[in-house]
């Protein structure tokens, strides 16, 4: 079992290329992705391999473009995929499951897409790797090249969160701020990659970056019993994540792991402050206007320029979701809710994810029939600041009984 990748396939014109250091197409400059011998897959690869594999995403090797055995691998995805009961009878929703991504080791979804982009960067001899990022991306790169040995450049814009700063210097990576937006370090770092030596993961290493996304659709069918939920909601940065979550369910099918053809609704959320993607669908337009000056407390989905922005618009469109956008104050209050309710703290983006989800909710888009995944893809403790003094101590108090009882009144 093994070596099942055939190269790189442009998404718009087909044109095919070695598997190399390339992310976008020469004959039409559409974005290239990995291609695998499906057929071949099909009839060597059971479901019984996949679940005697690694309790990390390298379980899903011969669906990767990279090879398990020299993988970069800290325990990276098989995160739990949980009933929520309790946040589900508050939204109406009586089959709704949480991925819990803020359980990886940087705590958030990254670490999927780097543990693949790494590993193939290290397979192609690069010995610094480098990225643009708003801010778990550099987190995530920084521990992985220090796990395997490269060096790394995180270039971010410069009002990120402190936490995400000290998580990424910690690990002996050379950490940047640029005085800009996401779009701007973006842009620099697209210039960067044809000049440096440096292998920039979400640039020229995008289309293995973008596979380990895919990795969580694959495992939260897996983890329904081999079965692809009716509704998934995805929060939107670049588009990737949600784009690969559809493409996902529609590969384990064609490879034969999936005893029922996926329908898949896909949803997508984004903060009102950067809503490129929710915008377009609004309008009902195909065209995708950047936005210049995102401000919100989502800050890492503050991409004003989303690369797979139209790829999402297509799949949400095209399965029958929808997108919308929500305000800080509902991202703070959705925090609190899911925390409330399941005993998940995340990040300004899950509460992207979950106020998007109780809109969709109320607005009857996604149903209670419906088996609903929602994708809480990074974790509370990196975006303190973003939820100011809303959740604070009740009392302060001295060391005495009277002084409790009077400050938490208890029944007698
Ligand atoms: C990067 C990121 C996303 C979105 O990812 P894209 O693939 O860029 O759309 C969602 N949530 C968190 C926490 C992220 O860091
Ligand atoms: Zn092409």
């Amino acid at each position: 079992m093994g070596g099942y990748l055939e190269g790189l396939a442009c998404r718009a014109c087909d044109a095919r290329y070695p598997a190399e250091v390339r992310s976008i197409c020469d004959e039409c400059f559409g974005p290239v992705e990995p291609a695998y011998d499906e057929e071949r897959i099909r009839a060597e690869v059971t479901r019984g391999a996949i679940e005697a594999g690694p309790r990390s995403l390298w379980r899903y090797e011969p669906l990767l473009p990279a090879t398990r055995n020299t993988s970069i691998d800290l325990g990276d995805g098989w995160s739990p995929l949980r009933r929520a009961h309790r946040l589900g009878a508050e939204l109406g929703l009586p089959n709704l499951w949480l991925k819990d991504e803020t359980r990886n080791p940087t705590h958030s979804f990254k670490d999927r897409v780097v543990s693949v982009a790494l590993t193939k960067a290290f397979e192609f001899g690069f010995d610094t790797v480098a990225c643009a990022s708003t801010g778990n991306l550099a987190n995530a790169v920084a521990a992985h090249a220090a796990a395997g040995g490269l060096h790394a450049v995180a270039l971010v814009p410069a009002d990120l969160e402190p936490a995400k700063l000290t998580a990424t210097a910690v690990y002996g990576a050379t950490l940047v701020e640029v005085d800009g937006t996401y779009d701007d370090v973006q842009r620099l770092c697209s210039e960067a990659q044809e000049e440096s030596p440096w292998a920039f993961v979400n640039v020229g290493l995008r289309p293995y970056y973008a596979e380990g996304s895919k990795t969580i659709a694959l495992e939260t069918a897996e983890q329904l019993g081999w079965r692809s939920p009716d509704h998934a909601v995805v929060p939107v940065a670049s588009g990737a994540l949600l784009t690969k979550v559809a493409e996902g369910f529609r590969q384990l099918w064609r490879v034969g792991l999936l005893d029922d053809e996926p329908s898949v609704r896909v949803s997508g959320a984004q903060a009102q402050g950067c809503s490129p993607v929710a915008t377009a669908f609004a309008e009902g337009s195909e065209e995708i206007q950047p936005v210049r000056h995102p401000d919100t407390i989502a800050r890492s989905l503050a991409i004003g320029a989303p690369a797979d922005g139209h790829f999402a618009l297509q799949e949400v469109r095209k399965s029958g979701g929808a997108l919308d956008a929500v305000s800080d104050d509902e991202i703070v209050e959705a925090v609190g809710l899911l925390a409330r309710t399941e005993g998940i703290f995340a990040e300004t983006a899950g509460g992207v994810t979950i106020a998007t989800l109780q809109r969709l909710a109320a607005r009857g888009v996604v149903r209670p029939d419906e088996v609903v995944v929602a994708y809480i893809t990074g974790m509370g403790l990196k975006t303190l600041d973003g939820f100011g003094t809303r959740f604070g101590v009740a009392a302060t108090i001295t060391p005495e009984l009277e002084a409790l009882a009077k400050a938490v009144p208890w029944e007698a």
